[in-house]
């Protein structure tokens, strides 16, 4: 492509997107298509020569464009929010374009101190210990996989990086009941075991029962298992469920076990001072997530992790080959040693085209908004018949499902199944199920960027006709 024609698409690729994010809202949210459509279209070998950007493009729009979900739809209300804005698109586009890869501080100095500076901004903004050291990872599944490496290093006291876990006693894990799938892949991954990861049981506000942790964590001493970590979750992926904080770090400094704290959604509304207090006692621990990524604004991928200890993070992860030995080294930030990957995408740019542009203000008035939009329709439906609330809303989600008083248990777990399922078919809104205390159960959690109070409404309208048809 020359420079004039890659000026001209770039071009009209940008009206493309602006015409997109405006009228997203007229197309169905998730993509109707069936497994195969999508690929069947496609030639089974690339082409030997190149063809013109205007065919490709087409494709694009016929083949790909239908196969798309669309997470930025204002009715977009299933899984967790994935929410982008216009900024943090242009830092993307500078970013692609010079194509920077931030892995060691002399490959781009500005990347890396950038994303020093931008973590510092986040912690202070979220009232964390300004002590602590931060580095934007992936994902957070991949920044509770490094704290699950820390810990096991911690617990084997460097053995495991050496020589391995094999003359280890086995190592434990804790976990709430309703801590995220990523804790179990972790425990593969890292060596302590998926079978290692012990869930405490419930409190009576759904997160982790801290008498039921301790009894755990004794009993396995008992038995000689070696405990390493307690991961908390505050905002739990079912039910937004926070765990109690500090009487777990209180646990963890007592029993001398690694605390990694999940708050990978939830994390985002500690800008706003009113709900931090679900983060007390955050400052006892030694690994702390959340992905400005979910609700933040800024496009996936970026998941701000911070850690108590950097020497103990770089100690657990560092390698230092001759290729990558710099003059700089040791003076500096060399991010490769601080997550998985060697090279690392440039993300600190859209944080701060997105901090800079809206300013802390804005984004706390956006998660207010949702915040106080997840309480009005859940008091609506506790008000409406034909629903129940299962859990009162925490921050800006929350779960429910029909319910007839002639009903049978079954009876109604089979009309949550097709209501979610026909909903979803409708195109008018999305919404995930989940399962709490063994009944399914549908979550509605508010989050995307330019969601309306009018989006809510048009959205529980669609679930509310569609219980009707079903109840026949
Ligand atoms: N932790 C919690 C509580 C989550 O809800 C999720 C995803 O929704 C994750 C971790 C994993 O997030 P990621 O996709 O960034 O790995």
């Amino acid at each position: 492509m020359t420079p004039e024609e890659y000026r001209k698409y770039a071009h009209e690729m940008v009206d493309w997107i602006a015409d997109y994010l405006e009228t997203v809202q007229d197309l169905p949210v998730r993509s109707n298509v069936q497994p195969g459509d999508v690929i069947n279209q496609l030639p089974t070998s690339a082409p030997e020569t190149g063809e013109p950007f205007d065919a490709i493009f087409a494709d694009f729009q016929t083949k790909i464009m239908p196969g798309i979900t669309h997470w930025q739809h204002p009715r977009f209300f299933g899984f967790f929010p994935a929410n982008v804005s216009e900024p943090s698109m242009l830092a993307e586009m500078l970013v692609t374009a010079m194509g920077t890869n931030a892995m060691l501080w002399e490959t781009s100095p500005a990347a890396t101190e950038l994303e020093e500076r931008m973590m510092q901004w986040l912690a202070r903004l979220m009232q964390l210990p300004e002590t602590w050291s931060g580095v934007i990872q992936d994902t957070a599944s991949s920044a509770t996989f490094v704290a699950c490496l820390m810990a096991r290093e911690r617990a084997t006291r460097g053995a495991s990086n050496e020589v391995g876990l094999m003359s280890s006693k086995p190592l434990v894990i804790y976990a709430s009941p309703e801590s995220h799938s990523s804790i179990e892949k972790a425990a593969k991954m890292a060596g302590y075991g998926r079978l290692n990861v012990r869930y405490t049981d419930p409190s009576d506000e759904g997160g982790m029962d801290p008498r039921s942790l301790k009894r755990l964590i004794k009993s396995d001493r008992d038995k000689g298992l070696l405990p390493a970590m307690i991961v908390a979750t505050v905002g739990s992926t079912s039910t937004g469920a926070a765990d109690p904080l500090r009487e777990i770090a209180e646990i963890a400094g007592a029993e001398d076990l690694f605390l990694h704290v999940d708050a990978a959604w939830a994390g985002s509304a500690m800008i706003c001072p009113e709900y931090r207090d679900m983060l007390d006692g955050v400052e006892l621990a030694d690994s702390y997530v959340f992905n400005p990524h979910k609700w933040m604004l800024v496009n996936f991928d970026c998941s701000a992790h911070f850690v108590r200890d950097k020497a103990a993070l770089i100690r657990t992860l560092s390698i230092n080959p001759a290729y990558l030995q710099t003059a700089a080294g040791g003076q500096v930030n060399d991010y490769r040693d601080w997550g998985i990957q060697l090279g690392r995408r440039f993300r600190a740019l859209k944080l701060w085209f997105v901090l800079r542009s809206y300013g802390a203000e804005a984004i706390r008035d956006l998660i207010r908004n949702h915040v106080n939009w997840a309480h009005d329709l859940a008091e609506h439906i506790v008000v409406s018949s034909g629903f129940e609330l299962v859990t009162e809303p925490r921050l800006a989600m929350f779960t429910f499902r029909p319910s007839r008083t002639d009903d049978s248990d079954e009876a109604t777990d089979l009309l949550t199944d097709q209501l979610v399922a026909a909903v979803n078919d409708g195109g008018q809104t999305y919404l995930t199920r989940t399962i709490i205390d063994g009944r399914p159960a549908i979550r509605f959690q508010i989050g995307q960027t330019k969601t309306t109070w009018e989006d809510v409404q048009t959205a529980w309208a669609a679930v509310a006709e569609m219980s009707e048809k079903l109840s026949g």
